[in-house]
């Protein structure tokens, strides 16, 4: 069976040029499916009879399964999203929404695990499985929206009221290493026939792998932020592997080509706070050195402890005297507050369950945008 969730529109139309129709079948249909949430094409009513029968024999409109639905007393929301293949009913993966005074976000992952294996990370402690499908991607949001819609009454698509208006690739996996299948879900979510997000709404976190930065500037550019963590390579190459390919200076130079098509004038900078590991003024003053010729943002993450981390968390008073060396250097800075960690939902705690294949080493990591 051919899963249609797993099509952009031009592969949707180059479908049915392929069994006889029109192309322009391919936005009537992507309408009823994420405007309407109708998943069965027996009640699209505008499309001819017989193409629904035949649409019916040959092809599935299939969410992955919800195996719970958890609400933070924050409100904050996670999803916890079978992802059974071959290995039968281990895997899953996690999204999470936030809502905000005056904006609601939606957290998506791209894989089962992942295979970086950064040392702070629960999700790169566990290892990794597979990627996950285009159905499973755009899935996690369509899965999200009926929920929340439901719930509020809201119609989620009239612009003034959308309940996600936000979507971060910032959950389990590192996108760019599944980047055929994110690039797909991602210009689903850009449709204006689908979810119609602004390339400045949408927002891909990486841990930097460079030459899918190039590849993505090109294919689909939304926001840029990047997982920095660092200020010098002997201590990102220990925090974040992948840095031992792709050290700062390349990632820096990245950073820049990717600004030139970049639908935002800056790249955030994602910084984990790590308590005597990376958050010293020493830290604070390289790092400035470290990107001082890339137009940014930054965000500091205080540490999400998981268990046998371990890390701990940076003091506050050292995380306001980090932030306050930055701001003094003109930068505007964040400091993530933690969401959803009474469920578990928080950044970096993001479980899900993974059977691990990799035994997490580095040769394990696939790269499609490196051929
Ligand atoms: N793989 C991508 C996106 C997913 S991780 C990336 O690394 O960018 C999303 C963000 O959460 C990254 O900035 C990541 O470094 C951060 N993060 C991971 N583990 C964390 C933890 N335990 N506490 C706080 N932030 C964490
Ligand atoms: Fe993977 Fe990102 Fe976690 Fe690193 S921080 S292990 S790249 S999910």
């Amino acid at each position: 069976m051919i899963n249609l969730l797993n099509f952009n529109q031009p592969q949707l139309a180059d479908y049915f040029i392929s069994i006889g129709e029109k192309p322009f079948r391919a936005k009537q249909l992507m309408r009823w499916m994420y405007h309407f949430g109708v998943h069965d094409v027996g009640q699209m009513t505008d499309i001819a009879k017989s193409l629904r029968e035949k649409l019916a024999v040959e092809t599935e409109i299939r969410l992955p399964n919800v195996q719970l639905e958890q609400v933070s007393n924050d409100g904050t929301r996670k999803w916890l999203i079978g992802t059974d293949g071959k290995d039968g009913a281990a895997n899953s993966v996690e999204t999470v929404f936030i809502p905000e005074d005056d904006r609601g976000t939606l957290c998506i992952s791209s894989q089962v695990g992942c295979a970086l294996a950064c040392t702070f990370c629960s999700t790169g402690a566990q290892g990794f499985n597979r990627n996950l499908s285009v159905a499973e991607i755009i899935g996690q949001l369509a899965i999200a929206n009926q929920s929340l819609r439901s719930e509020s009454g809201y119609d989620l698509l009239s612009a003034n009221d959308r309940i996600i208006s936000n979507v971060v690739m910032m959950g389990m996996g590192e996108p760019l290493t599944n980047y055929d299948n994110v690039v797909t879900a991602m210009q689903i979510m850009l449709d204006d026939s689908a979810y119609g997000l602004s390339r400045r709404r949408l927002t891909l976190s990486t841990s930097g792998i460079v030459p899918a930065m190039d590849r993505l500037k090109e294919d689909c550019p939304v926001a840029l932020a990047v997982s920095l963590h660092a200020p010098n390579d002997a201590l990102r190459d220990v925090l974040v592997p992948i840095n031992q390919k792709y050290p700062i200076k390349d990632l820096m130079a990245a950073c820049n080509r990717y600004l030139e098509k970049a639908p935002r004038d800056f790249v955030t900078f994602e910084y984990v706070m790590l308590d005597g590991i990376n958050d010293t003024v020493e830290h604070a003053h390289e790092l400035l050195e470290v990107i001082k010729h890339v137009p940014c943002k930054l965000n500091l993450i205080p540490f999400n402890p998981f268990p046998n981390s371990g890390y701990s968390t940076s003091k506050p008073h050292n995380i306001r005297v980090f932030r306050d060396i930055l701001m003094s250097a003109g930068y505007v800075v964040t400091v993530r507050k933690t969401r959803g960690e009474d469920i578990d939902a928080a950044c970096g705690q993001l479980a899900g369950k993974v059977l691990d294949k990799t035994k997490r080493s580095l040769k394990h990591i696939s790269v499609q945008a490196v051929s």
